[in-house]
């Protein structure tokens, strides 16, 4: 019974992933996500449903145009793995549950969100916004014993505490490292999550972060001013604390207050 829902709703996640790729494409390119339907995009030819079955198609047609040849980006079957599994992690994790559907909600926004910013260095306000107004409204049925203030408090505070980092980055830099796209992601994942997941969240995603910006500047040689998008490790950061953000918060307090 578990067993059969958490498959069920990763083999969901693998469908949403393949809408997902629809939206990374189209998205940012301002064109409609409904209509054409699925074609390759260098000989225009229209994918049969059959040739539309998220991985399998990838796999069967070894990453290539069934028509054209054309290679496929090996971004479709990730993206299409990468929601399925997450999808199905959050079954595992909270069970059928209104926690359940905050996460498959926040999965919904992440996933895009990340795949976007790392392309074209933006986020759509068209996700983040209507992430904070699900996150507020639905805060009443997720939150359980959680107050509805603390959500809200958590979408205003988002806003203006990144607005800090961000204004100490340009004062320690002189130079913009964070988009206001950031701002409002955070936001979102106050309105999600509550206040007090915005240190958490925010200290992942700067350790992630700076960790792979070192990374990269050792490895490429960088000149530093290359700005990395820092959506993708929000997302990451926020995620790490929607699973384990109870396990993380007393591991904290662990380190602090040594019993
Ligand atoms: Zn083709």
């Amino acid at each position: 019974m578990e067993l059969f829902i958490i498959i069920v709703v990763a083999v969901f996640g693998l469908v949403c992933g393949s809408f997902f790729n629809v939206c990374i494409y189209r998205i940012p390119r301002d064109l409609s996500i409904v209509a054409p339907p699925s074609h390759c995009p260098r000989c225009k030819h229209r994918l049969p449903f059959w040739l539309n079955v998220p991985l399998l198609t990838y796999l069967f047609l070894r990453g290539r145009c069934f028509f054209c040849r054309e290679p496929i980006s090996i971004r479709y079957p990730l993206v299409e793995l990468l929601t399925g599994l997450l999808f199905g992690a959050a079954a595992w994790q909270f069970g059928l549950s209104p926690a359940l559907a905050r996460a498959l909600i926040l999965i919904f926004l992440l996933v895009p969100i990340t795949f976007i910013d790392l392309e074209f260095q933006i986020i759509p306000d068209g996700f983040s916004l209507t992430g904070i107004v699900i996150g507020l409204a639905g805060c009443w049925w997720w939150g359980g014993s959680v107050p509805w203030w603390e959500f809200l408090l958590g979408a205003a505070s988002g806003w203006f505490s990144l607005w800090l980092v961000a204004a100490g980055y340009y004062f320690c830099t002189g130079r913009d490292g964070m988009g206001g796209g950031d701002l409002k992601l955070l936001a979102m994942f106050g309105a999600f999550l509550g206040y007090k997941a915005l240190l958490p969240i925010i200290l992942l995603s700067s350790l992630s972060g700076a960790l792979i910006g070192v990374g990269l500047v050792v490895w490429q040689g960088r000149d530093g001013r290359y700005a990395i998008p820092f959506g993708p490790f929000l997302a990451a950061g926020g995620l790490l604390y929607l699973f384990y953000g109870r396990q993380l918060l007393d591991f904290y307090w662990s380190l602090v207050l040594p019993a």
